[in-house]
C-alpha cells in the first residue's frame, strides 16, 4: 500500500489484517505466530486492493472513532473527523448552562455529533436531521449501538425545513458541507470517494451557511445558540451572516491544530 502513497501503510495494513481474521487491532499484536486462514488471507488480500484503490479506510473497516466511541460508517455518511470533536466539546460547554436543552443536529450523517451530545449530556432532548435516508438510517443504527435511540428523534429533510413550523429549540448545531465546488477535483482520492452531498459546498462554499442561518434563527428561541464548524478560511464570512440575522457574541473558535473550526453566536433576546 506504501507504493499506492498510503500514507500510514504499515500501521493500515496491519488494520486489514485484524479486520480479515476478525480480531482486535492490539490482539493481532499479540498473535502475530498465529497462522492466518486461507479464508482470511483472501480477505485480506481484497481489502488491500481496495484500499490502493483508495477507499477509505473506515469504509473498509465499517468503524471509526469518534469522541471515544465506535461509530458505523459506510458510503452513504462522511467519516466522522478529529476536528469535529472541538465542535461538540463547545455544545456539551454551553449545554451545561440548560436544564434540559431542546438540540438540533442538522446534517447529522453518521450521527457522530448528535449521538456524542446524547451519550455525554443525557438531559438533553435531541433531533437530528439529513436529507439522505441512507445516512439516517446509519444515524439511528449508531444511536442504538450507544444506547441513546430514545432521546433522539431522527427526521428527514433539507437543512431546518423540518422545524420551521416552531421556534422551541435551544441549541442548533451542524457540520455542513462546506468545500467549495472548484476545489471538490483537487481533494485527496480517498475523500472523493466519500458522499459528494456531505463536501459540496456550492459555489464559494457557503451555500448551506446563507440557507441555515437565517433557518436557524427562526427555529430557535430567543437566548438560543447557533455552533457551525467552519472551512479554515470562513470565520469572517460565515461571523459575518450571523451577525446578519440577529446573532449577538459571534465567535470564532479554533480545532487541536490550531485552525479556526467552529463559528458561534448567540441569539439576542
Ligand atoms: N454531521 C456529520 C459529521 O460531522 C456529517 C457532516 C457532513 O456530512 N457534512 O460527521
Amino acid at each position: 500500500m506504501a507504493g499506492a502513497g498510503i500514507e500510514n501503510a504499515r500501521q493500515e495494513a496491519e488494520i486489514l489484517l485484524a479486520f480479515s481474521i476478525g480480531v482486535g487491532y492490539k490482539d493481532l499484536l499479540v498473535q502475530l505466530d498465529q497462522p492466518v486462514s486461507a479464508g482470511a488471507a483472501r480477505k485480506y488480500a481484497q481489502l488491500v486492493e481496495k484500499r490502493r484503490e483508495k477507499h477509505p479506510l473506515q469504509y473498509l473497516t465499517g468503524i471509526q472513532e469518534f469522541m471515544s466511541l465506535a461509530f458505523e460508517v459506510n458510503e452513504a455518511v462522511l467519516v466522522p473527523r478529529w476536528d469535529t470533536e472541538s465542535l461538540v466539546e463547545l455544545v456539551l460547554d454551553k449545554m451545561k448552562h440548560f436544564a434540559a436543552p431542546a438540540v438540533v443536529d442538522v446534517g447529522t450523517g453518521s450521527g457522530a455529533i448528535v449521538v456524542s451530545l446524547a451519550k455525554y449530556y443525557p438531559q438533553g432532548e435531541y433531533y437530528a436531521v439529513d436529507i439522505s435516508q441512507d445516512a439516517l438510517e446509519v444515524a439511528r443504527r449508531n444511536a442504538l449501538r450507544h444506547d441513546v435511540a430514545g432521546k433522539i428523534t431522527f427526521l428527514q429533510g433539507n437543512l431546518l425545513e423540518p422545524f420551521l413550523g416552531g421556534g422551541d429549540y435551544d441549541i442548533v448545531v451542524s457540520n455542513p458541507p462546506y468545500i467549495p465546488q472548484k476545489e471538490l477535483p483537487y481533494l485527496p482520492a480517498d475523500v472523493q470517494k466519500e458522499p459528494r452531498l456531505a463536501l459540496d459546498g456550492g459555489e464559494d462554499g457557503l451555500s448551506c451557511y446563507r440557507l441555515l442561518v437565517p433557518q436557524a434563527q427562526r427555529v430557535l428561541k430567543p437566548g438560543g445558540f447557533i455552533f457551525l464548524e467552519i472551512g479554515d478560511h470562513q470565520g469572517e464570512d460565515v461571523s459575518a451572516l450571523c451577525r446578519s440575522y440577529g446573532f449577538s457574541n459571534v465567535t470564532i473558535s479554533q480545532d487541536y491544530g490550531h485552525r479556526d473550526r467552529v463559528v458561534s453566536g448567540h441569539l439576542k433576546r
